[in-house]
């Protein structure tokens, strides 16, 4: 099955640098060299990159703590193995595969225990070491889960991030059937994906978008309802009125300082709340009574485990999750000047996609 023919490797191979962070940025494609796989890791020719809001917050340096300074971006990897370093046993050449968010060492406790996204010996994938937005990248096998058959890899580059981590967010939630559950920032890559998946599990979705051109897109998804925010009553007399004042069940939130206030008001009795993103980095204040009297319970989701990873890999082999995919452009400068606009005026429902090839 993994006999496959793999063309030889070249040189040197196109990647994305980020010249100089800020808004917009300057970016080019320019000519590095192709990394050997060190022990334990695999190389892979990267066959699709998702376009992540974390990308685009380093590249306008919003983002900009623990980064390596001009180190490769993209974390939502979708490649085929082409070359393993020494003792890299569990995979061949010619599989394919998806990548974490973090290159976990597979040893440490956390790793052991199902947290590999917080492996104490970890390094954050186009963050920390080199990510996707190249023809090659290198990564350890532990870092890897085989991708689903028969999915292109387009679709299978979301697995992860956004999906898993969506999941992950549902997870912490505990969205239930008949659950309320509110998601912001819904249009987005976490927000469309947490749709799709809460709404799967038979909760009623409440979809809070700023775009107002994503109300169908969002219904199609799965929304029970759709809510613009930034325009007439804000979100917590929305969704109390909706819910006959109970509140909402859940609230999976992906943006942050600018709803955060609707948020908590929005909860009902024993209200959770899964934190997933923080667009801005501003202070977002909590009365504690809020909290302490409603019985609220907040969960910080900083990525996924492998385990959720391969749940999403299952489901999207099963035919029960097809990531959202806005566009696919092409691992060029003006390629990837146009995913940073799209990303910047709010355009794609779901996750823009880059491809080498
Ligand atoms: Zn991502
Ligand atoms: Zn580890």
């Amino acid at each position: 099955m993994n006999a496959m023919t793999v063309s030889p490797v070249p040189q040197t191979m196109r990647a994305l640098s980020l010249v100089e962070a800020g808004n917009p940025p300057t970016l080019a494609v320019v000519e590095r060299g192709v990394p050997t796989p060190g022990p334990g890791e695999v190389l892979l020719r990267v066959d699709a990159c998702g376009f992540c809001h974390h990308d685009y917050l380093v590249m306008t340096g919003t983002l900009r703590r623990g980064v390596t300074p001009g180190v490769i971006l993209g974390h939502e990897i979708a490649g085929t193995v082409v070359a393993l370093g020494e003792g890299a046993s569990a995979l061949r050449t010619g599989d394919r595969v998806v990548s974490l968010l973090t290159a976990a060492c597979g040893r440490c406790t956390r790793c052991q225990t199902g947290r590999e996204h917080r492996c104490v010996n970890g390094a954050g994938i186009g963050h920390v070491r080199d990510g996707g937005f190249a023809e090659f990248v290198t990564l350890p096998e532990a870092a890897l889960v085989a991708a689903p058959v028969g999915i292109d890899p387009q679709h299978a580059a979301l697995l992860a991030c956004p999906a898993g981590v969506a999941l992950s967010g549902v997870e912490a939630g505990e969205v239930a059937a008949g659950d309320t559950v509110v998601i912001t920032g819904a249009g987005g890559g976490l927000g469309s994906h947490a749709v799709l998946l809460a709404a799967s599990k038979g909760a009623e979705v409440i979809a809070v978008t700023s775009s107002p051109d994503k109300l169908a897109g969002l219904e199609s998804l799965g929304a029970s309802m759709v809510i613009e925010v930034g325009d007439g009553p804000d979100l917590a007399e929305i969704v109390l009125a909706v819910t006959d004042d109970a509140g909402a069940d859940v609230v999976i939130d992906t943006v942050g300082p600018p709803v955060w206030p609707g948020v908590l008001r929005c909860l009902g009795q024993y209200g959770r709340v899964a934190l997933l993103g923080d667009v801005t980095g501003e202070p977002a204040p909590v009365r504690l009574a809020e909290v302490i009297f409603r019985d609220l319970r907040l969960s910080g989701v900083s990525g996924v485990s492998r385990r959720t990873l391969e749940r999403c890999v299952e489901m999207a082999a099963a035919g029960e999750l097809e990531p959202v995919l806005a566009e696919i452009l092409p691992l060029t400068t003006r390629g990837v000047q146009e995913a940073v606009r799209m990303v910047a005026e709010r355009r794609p429902l779901g996750r823009v996609v880059l491809t080498p090839a």
